[in-house]
């Protein structure tokens, strides 16, 4: 165990806690997020050989050169349930290869086939670990109800990883007709004693304020703590409990590139992220700033292009910005989250600078860096944003190349990673597997249009059967958790108001066993 503490961004919290603290809280007061107080190094020599173990105590010994204080019997263990069967490989998260310098890092691997697990199958655990630790110490004794709003991954992710957790009970909101066929059959059917499902009137953004301002709502967190001794939770990104886990992948690939003579020791390679909370590619920036060979990070966006912009102009503005739906709903974003870290460390940790830039984008919709922060993000990032009709016509030109199929969210970073790449080795993030968007794919695969309506026939197939006619097509695979959901029993069908008290009146009585 090492004594590494945790700081936030805004500067407001009154001292450093440790890492149990920080996944409880989430959020530090004051609204900033946690980072490490001391970014940890590993040597070359350290990061090539986690290609010898197995994922889960690659995972392990990366986090414990983070500060996590838990004892090391319990990381180890912790890992081996995290990355094991419930991953479809045991690589967990495999590099396929397109051509000598493209490879493809395949994160959806997981229950949920997005690359939310990655971090939500990891994340409970260490969720529970810490609230027993803290209850042991006597600082808690509540349970826990963790509320998710979701536009479709991260719901279903967060159901599955935490399903049947003690003293956890995770409530998950989507909006009613805004997912997609397969997505919503998943949350739908979810199975686990302590999980409950509501479709929400409204799109994504209602779903979401609604929770937000049951968040913000103290009389209804007194109220839960008293009737019934529970503590509202969120496991969105923000939390370094989810953050961390995925900085493991980038160095464990980069072993993988060398182990397999793609790369020599200490050579550089690119990274490509396909980018809508910004929490993958900076967990690729931290690696980097580990010791990872990795010198370019490419931010791929779609047409919500907000940090594109930003990385190419210095000023994040959504002022006048409009939410645009795409075919990579999961990258659908104006105000991306982890980009407060990024800014925390490129400003060399100035929390004042942070606070004020913060305050500037909740009160003007905009903010602008400062010359310094702005060629310190250019020299580690480079952007690109790629249209509706780009993205699906390259699904179906790698496929047409490779005869490998992948997802819209994949399709925006490939593409994009063509226009930017110069000579190094490139890792492209492969986040969700193609069958979680069977009717884009579809489009793609047959030259439609984004805008354009599916064929009567094709309409009328289920998600699941849609999925086996383009398995068929295209000689792919579906992975079982998605093939079978037909067959699966649905076990929520309520579909309820935006409103919070709408949302507080199911949450109470979910947390009293109604
Ligand atoms: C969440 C998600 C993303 C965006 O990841 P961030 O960490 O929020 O930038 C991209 N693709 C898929 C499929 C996702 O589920």
């Amino acid at each position: 165990m090492n004594s590494n503490l945790y700081i936030d961004t805004r500067g407001k919290a009154p001292h450093p806690v440790s890492f149990t603290e920080a996944v409880i809280d989430g959020l530090a007061p004051g609204g900033g997020l946690y980072v490490p107080q001391h970014i940890p190094q590993l040597t070359i020599e350290q990061i090539v050989s986690l290609a010898q173990l197995p994922y889960a105590q690659r995972a392990a010994l990366v986090y414990k050169a983070f500060a996590v204080d838990l004892s090391s019997e319990d990381i180890d263990a912790l890992m081996e349930k995290a990355y094991g069967s419930n991953f479809d490989t045991a690589e967990i998260c495999p590099l396929t290869t397109l051509d000598a310098n493209t490879h493809v890092l395949e994160l959806w691997h997981g229950p949920t086939s997005a690359f939310k697990d990655m971090a939500l199958q990891c994340l409970p655990h260490f969720f529970s670990a810490s609230a027993k630790k803290l209850r042991a110490e006597g600082k808690i004794d509540h349970d826990f109800l963790i509320l998710v709003a979701t536009s479709g991954d991260t719901g279903k992710a967060a159901l599955e990883g935490f399903k049947d957790v003690d003293h956890v009970q995770v409530g998950v909101l989507y909006p009613d007709g805004g997912v997609s066929d397969i997505q919503r059959k998943q949350m739908v059917t979810q199975t686990g004693g302590n999980v409950r499902v509501w479709g929400v009137r409204g799109n994504f953004d209602d779903c979401q304020t609604g929770v937000k301002n049951v968040f913000s709502d103290e009389g209804f967190a007194a109220a839960l703590l008293e009737k019934s001794s529970t503590a509202l939770s969120s496991a969105n990104s923000i939390n370094w409990g989810r953050l961390m886990p995925q900085i493991v992948y980038y160095l464990s690939s980069y072993a993988q590139l060398v182990a397999q003579g793609s790369v020599a020791a200490g050579d550089p390679v690119d990274v490509c992220v396909p980018t809508g909370n910004f929490g993958n590619i900076l967990a690729a920036y931290y690696a980097k700033r580990m010791g990872c060979p990795i010198e370019m990070l490419y931010c791929a966006s779609n047409e919500n292009r907000v940090l594109t912009d930003f990385i190419n102009t210095g000023t994040y503005d959504i002022s006048h910005r409009e939410f645009i739906l795409t075919p990579s709903p999961s990258m659908d974003i104006l105000v991306s989250s982890n980009l407060e870290r990024q800014l925390f460390e490129l400003t060399n940790r100035n929390a004042q600078a942070i606070e004020g830039w913060m305050t500037s984008l909740r009160t003007t919709g905009c903010f602008r860096v400062d010359e310094h922060t702005f060629s310190q993000l250019r020299e580690a990032y480079r952007a690109d944003s790629i249209d509706n009709e780009t993205c699906l016509a390259s699904i179906r030109e790698v496929y047409l190349r490779h005869r490998y199929l992948i997802d819209p969210h994949t399709a925006v970073a490939w593409k994009a990673a063509e226009n930017l790449r110069g000579q190094n080795p490139l890792i492209v993030a492969s986040t969700a597997h193609w069958a979680k968007f069977g009717a884009n794919v579809y489009r793609a695969l047959h030259g439609l249009s984004a805008k354009d309506a599916l064929p009567a026939e094709i309409a009328s197939l289920t998600g699941c059967q849609l999925n086996q006619r383009i398995a068929e097509e295209t000689d792919s695979t579906v992975p079982r958790g998605l093939a079978s959901l037909d067959d699966m029993p649905v076990r929520f069908t309520d579909v309820i108001d935006g409103t919070p008290e709408a949302i507080e009146q199911v949450a109470m009585e979910f947390s009293q066993g109604r």
